[in-house]
């Protein structure tokens, strides 16, 4: 079997600026890395303003499970079909985090003959976005415990400080630290922890700003903890705004790579999609509007958290209207919702594709709910059978969508013309009538039901009343009008990973709520959810290394 990373490494690459010219931009509107990777420069962003946008199609899935849907894939190569079909598209996905690549085998730059390069790049250093962010994440960490060194004038209560520190490395042993150990010369000792920098409120403020400006607003209004009375503190009372965003300024540019086609594809931000919004950067998805027919792009995981966040919480803030959206399935994926188990996934069994489907189904209304026109995506996997697929298609015309057998990871682009076609007559027939799930004057106790119920299809959302009251104080502090972004399990509906298919009439626990009002939303943790991953017994770091060409083995 030939890997993902054997046909990314036989990719015919066309140097950088030919990619630019595709999409408008001179030599001088990028900067490059190298010969195959560019950002684009702050002043050609600016004179993109005002251009008229092309449609935007969003690519989200059922939900996950180890079987594997391809949401990446499908973005990658709709992008490169969309191309084929004489229409100018450009492909917009997060950066990859580089620490989860040495736990578990695997890329974030799509699969087979749908794929983003240099992909090994961007599964790890790229244009250094990562390392700026926890520079800057790490800045803010250090000015507080300077802060309280020096005589702790703004009188935080060390306590009460939420801001910890960040690294791009999977790492159990520094979930939770002591800082401050040595004597006095060393600072004041108080407990605090590692998040991994995908995690951090930086990367999710770096993904939802406008410019520069917006950049060092929402940095300064981090809340980084709390006084003795409960006042809070913020990036900005430190005077930290200012030198954050001097080590993010040229991560702010986003970063131009190519498909194996040769189609630009803007790769940039990378927040997670738990207890953050899932998406890629809005600088670069308003860019490749301006800059193209159509923009494909992808939220993370199951459209109940990714679609929902990338609706709620991008569009709502950075004003797009989606024109569509693709929803992936796979036949494994829907028999696993049929109650097979991965075991067994390679016998054929039409009855549980047909059961797994109320899963499909269910994310159908959904979206449909937000106004949406939705195209199932069926990414085609060796050994599908016809009366598989059969059922799926059987399915989805009993609930007036289409669904369409996509090939483009064996084939490439030419594998999803059908699907590119599909996209095209939705978007160009004008039937997206897209809003939101709720107002931004519903209090915020009401959005997280709204999403419980409505989305999640539970009867209601439980809290303890302390969770209720301090909802409450930061709707009188001024936050009510925020967004909600709920951390949850994405395998279900439910907070119960085991629970496939469509449960309905659960309830939803909300353990923990916490406000980032840099990002502009209200974090609402239900179930366990981890912030710092660890690595497996056998990490693939055993096996990564360099081969005598010096090239990367075990990586992918
Ligand atoms: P997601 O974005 O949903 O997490 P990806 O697109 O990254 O998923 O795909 C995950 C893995 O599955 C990749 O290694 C990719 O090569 C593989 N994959 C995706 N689609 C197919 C397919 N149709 N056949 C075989 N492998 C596939
Ligand atoms: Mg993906």
């Amino acid at each position: 079997m030939t890997t993902d990373l054997a046909i990314a490494r036989q990719a015919r690459k066309l140097p950088i600026p030919e990619i630019a010219a595709r999409l408008g931009l001179t030599p001088e509107d990028i900067l490059p890395y190298g010969h195959d990777k560019a950002k684009i420069t702050r002043q050609a962003l600016a004179a993109l303003e005002g251009r008229p946008m092309g449609h935007l199609v969003l690519v989200t899935a059922i939900n996950p499970t180890p079987a594997g849907e391809g949401k990446t894939t499908t973005t990658v190569g709709l992008g490169d079909a969309l191309n084929r079909v004489g229409k100018r598209a450009t492909i917009c996905i997060r950066e990859a985090s580089l620490g989860p690549n040495f736990g578990m085998k695997g890329g974030a730059a799509g699969g087979g003959r749908a794929q983003i390069v240099p992909m090994e790049e961007m599964n790890l250093h790229f244009t250094g976005d990562f390392h700026a962010i926890t520079a800057a994440h790490n800045l803010l960490a250090a000015m507080i415990d300077n802060h309280l060194y020096w005589g702790n004038a703004l009188g935080i209560d060390s306590r009460r400080i939420t801001w910890r520190r960040v690294m791009d490395m999977n790492d159990r042993a520094l979930r939770d630290t002591v800082v401050g150990l040595g004597g006095p010369s060393n600072g004041f000792v108080r407990q605090s922890g590692f998040d991994i920098t995908v995690a951090s409120e930086v990367m999710a403020i770096l993904c939802l700003a406008t410019g520069l400006d917006d950049l060092q607003a929402r940095l300064g209004r981090i809340v980084i903890g709390y006084t003795a009375d409960r006042q809070p503190v913020t990036a900005r009372d430190l005077g930290a705004d200012g030198a954050m965003t001097v080590l993010l300024k040229e991560a702010l540019q986003p970063n131009l790579v190519q498909t194996l086609e040769n189609n630009p594809a803007l790769v940039h931000g990378g927040p997670f999609a738990n207890i953050a919004h899932g998406c890629n950067s809005v600088i670069a998805t308003v860019a490749a509007l301006r800059m193209s027919d159509y923009v494909v792009t992808e939220a993370g995981f199951g459209a109940d958290l990714g679609a929902e966040k990338f609706l709620d919480i991008k569009c709502r803030m950075a004003g797009l209207r989606p024109a569509a959206a693709v929803l992936v399935a796979t036949i494994r994926a829907l028999k696993m919702n049929g109650g097979v188990e991965k075991a067994d996934l390679a016998a054929a069994n039409p009855g549980a594709v047909r059961r797994g489907c109320a899963n499909l189904g269910r994310h159908i209304e959904n979206l449909r709910g937000f106004g949406l026109p939705v195209v199932v995506a069926l990414n085609h996997f060796e050994g599908d059978s016809d009366d598989e697929i059969a059922a799926v298609q059987g399915f989805c015309t009993e609930h007036g969508v289409k669904a369409v057998l996509a090939r483009h990871w064996a084939e490439g682009g030419a594998g999803a013309e059908d699907l590119a076609r599909e996209v095209v007559a939705m978007a160009e027939a004008g039937r997206a009538d897209f809003h939101t799930l709720y107002p931004d004057a519903m209090p915020l106790w009401q959005k997280i039901e709204t999403v419980c119920t409505r989305i999640y299809r539970a009867s209601h959302a439980e809290a303890a009343p302390g969770i209720r009251q301090q909802l409450e104080a930061w709707e009188a502090a001024g936050h009510g009008a925020m967004p909600v972004c709920i951390a949850k399990t994405q395998y279900s509906f439910t907070t119960d990973p085991a629970r496939r298919g469509a449960p309905e009439g659960h309830v939803i626990p909300v353990r923990e709520v916490r406000l980032n009002v840099g990002a502009g939303f209200v974090v609402a943790i239900c179930g366990e959810i981890m912030t710092m991953p660890g690595l497996p017994r056998h990490p693939a770091a055993e096996t990564i290394r360099l081969d005598a060409d010096g090239q990367i083995e075990g990586l992918f």
